[in-house]
């Protein structure tokens, strides 16, 4: 176990041989959760569907998370409205 202390703003570095361990690199996403027990988990970003909520087969269109399902909804919505215009 390391122990830190959080930056005047809260932050932390992870130690680089835990970095190392797991795979981490700067710039990807996590995910960060209140664990209780005055705890917080951080783990790597898992990619969710912004409308249902699943994290089966995940794409990014425009920016947004969304997964096949949705999207192919969306896109039937799209064409029905614009064939009625
Ligand atoms: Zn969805």
């Amino acid at each position: 176990m390391k122990s830190k202390k959080l930056t005047s703003k809260c932050g932390i570095t992870i130690p680089k041989d835990i970095r190392a361990q797991v795979g981490w690199t700067p710039g990807m996403a996590v995910d960060i959760e209140e664990a209780g027990d005055h705890s917080v988990t951080i783990r790597p970003h898992v990619p969710v569907c912004r409308f249902c909520g699943t994290v089966e087969q995940i794409m990014e269109i425009a920016g947004i998370s969304m997964c096949r399902d949705c999207a192919e909804a969306l896109r039937e919505e799209l064409d029905h409205g614009l064939t009625q215009d």
